[in-house]
């Protein structure tokens, strides 16, 4: 007999004891050689006084495990509590979430019944750095970190995530246009990764005409790989014109371990009452059945609820007069499930999985980059009450000496000094940029630390300083508007 396969399981809060529990009892009836490592997170743990809402001691399993089955939890109120799911993503090194969003047209209500794609969002930088700021009474600044790595790691994921699930097409949505660095980047790197998959065809679109062609033709797409906030908006849109957020799986994938969920959350309002429908949790389920190499188990899993989807068994979340047979509760629709095992879907696409194991990514080796890094200046931000751009250039002039000019003064990245318009709104927030007297000479640290000495010894207050770099010759710094 074959040892069964550990995984670490938790119940979660609201709905999540209920569904998980269903979608045991539907895996263990497809066979599948896994054993339960139950583990415990979420409310209860962060009322304990547990900020990230899971022990210590979970890790444990989870690093022996290296497979979590998880439920949704509830994050309290209040603040002070850390997301579980970020914490578990980053702490994990979970840099890849896979969110397949399908239509089951005409079983379940939704006006793309073609609809047939995967978001893959990269799961560990952007926005979601949570590197927040309060500078000044009026600016908050959150950061957004993109990096090489990042972007390396993600658009090769999806790349080979299409070429093992015969996909034909990927898809890049940024905002490049506008954040020509960090979304630039994300860019140029997926071009230069999609050269090495010519069996694969790969576009771009900017990211709002990206969304809004998804949300009207999803059909036209196969898998889409974006940064992270936008992945984490377009992928609950996807889903939700799938049919319904309560249908669809994610899968949280690293070099070490794996996370598989449904995309919804705990439904407090609809707990203990066995009403929930247990499908999305049901195919993250299935995604952890195939991550394992228990591709006949997934399939089985996976064509037994297509056929209970399609023979009408329906929770009311989808239950609809005229196309649903049945309204079901949470463990009658398991019960349907598993009275399907080994059966396929009449109507829908029967589900089939390449046999073998699917392995964890192989270990990214980063690729070198070592450029001739110069600084040529540097930008200095102040917190400045008064609202008029000239007064506080002329604050700034007698400052710009020991081998440094003022070049512009910029308000929310708007150039007012010189040659400010007054009709242009400013806040308390000034982004002050010095470079060296002689053109594209370097500017040294000791330079930047006089100058920082001089604004304050001239009563003004900086609230930070960037550097100001070229990367072999190039400027490593946007040039701001109205330059
Ligand atoms: P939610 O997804 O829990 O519920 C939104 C609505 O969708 C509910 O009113 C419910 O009617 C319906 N719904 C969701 N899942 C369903 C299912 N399986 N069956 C039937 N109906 C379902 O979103 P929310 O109400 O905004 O959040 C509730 C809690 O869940 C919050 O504490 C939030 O922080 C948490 N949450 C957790 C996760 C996670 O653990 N992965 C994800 C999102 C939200």
């Amino acid at each position: 007999m074959t040892a069964k396969i550990p995984v670490t399981v938790a119940y979660g809060d609201g709905i999540g004891p209920e569904i998980m529990n269903a979608c045991l009892r539907i895996i263990e009836a497809s066979g599948a050689p896994l054993e339960w490592e139950t583990i415990e997170i979420g409310e209860q743990v962060y009322l304990r006084g547990n900020s990230a809402g899971i022990e210590p001691s979970a890790w444990e399993s989870l690093r022996r495990t290296k497979v979590f089955y998880k439920a949704p939890i509830t994050t309290p109120q209040g603040g002070g509590f850390k997301s579980l799911n970020v914490t578990t993503r980053k702490t994990l090194g979970l840099y890849a979430n896979v969110r397949p969003c399908v239509s089951y047209h005409p079983f379940v209500d939704t006006k793309h019944p073609k609809m047939n794609l995967v978001i893959i969002r990269e799961n560990e930088e952007d926005l979601y750095a949570g590197i927040e700021h309060r500078q000044t009474d009026e600016v908050y600044q959150c950061l957004k970190l993109i990096t090489r790595p990042g972007c390396e790691k993600i658009v090769r994921y999806a790349f080979e995530y299409a070429r093992a699930n015969k996909r034909q097409k990927v898809t890049a949505f940024t905002k490049d246009n506008i954040m020509k660095m960090t979304d630039g980047l994300f860019h140029k790197v997926f071009d230069e990764i999609a050269a090495e998959y010519p069996d694969i065809q790969n576009e771009h679109w900017i990211v709002d005409i990206g969304a809004a062609k998804m949300a009207d033709t999803p059909e036209a797409f196969d898998v889409i790989v974006l940064p992270n906030l936008y992945g984490d908006i377009l992928s609950d849109v996807a889903a939700q014109i799938a049919g319904s957020v309560g249908l669809a799986g994610s899968a949280n994938i690293g070099t070490h371990a794996a996370m598989f969920e449904a995309i919804h959350g705990s439904a407090p309002r609809r707990a203990g009452q066995n009403l929930a429908n247990p499908s999305g949790l049901l195919l993250g389920g299935v995604m952890m059945l195939v991550h394992l190499g228990l591709a006949d188990e997934a399939e089985r899993v996976h064509n037994a609820w297509l056929k209970t989807i399609e023979d009408g068994i329906h929770t009311y979340d989808i239950y609809e007069e005229g196309v649903s047979r049945e309204k079901v509760g949470t463990r009658e629709f398991a019960d349907a499930v598993i009275a399907r095992m080994g059966k396929e879907p009449e109507t829908l696409a029967p589900a089939r999985y390449a046999k073998g194991k699917a392995a964890m990514p192989a270990a990214y080796i980063p690729s070198e980059v070592t450029a001739k890094k110069e600084t040529v200046g540097v930008d200095v931000f102040l917190h400045w009450k008064e609202r008029d751009p000239n007064q506080l250039g002329a604050l700034l002039e007698p400052l710009a000496v020991d081998g440094l000019k003022l070049v512009m003064i910029s308000n929310r990245g708007q150039k007012v000094y010189p040659g400010g318009l007054p009709e242009t709104f400013c806040v308390d927030h000034w982004r002050c940029r010095f470079m060296s007297t002689t053109e594209g000479a370097p500017v040294s640290h000791a330079q930047i630390i006089r100058l920082l000495g001089r604004v304050t010894d001239a009563g003004l207050e900086f609230i930070k300083i960037e550097n100001l770099c070229t990367f072999d010759g190039e400027p490593g710094f946007s040039l701001g508007q109205g330059q």
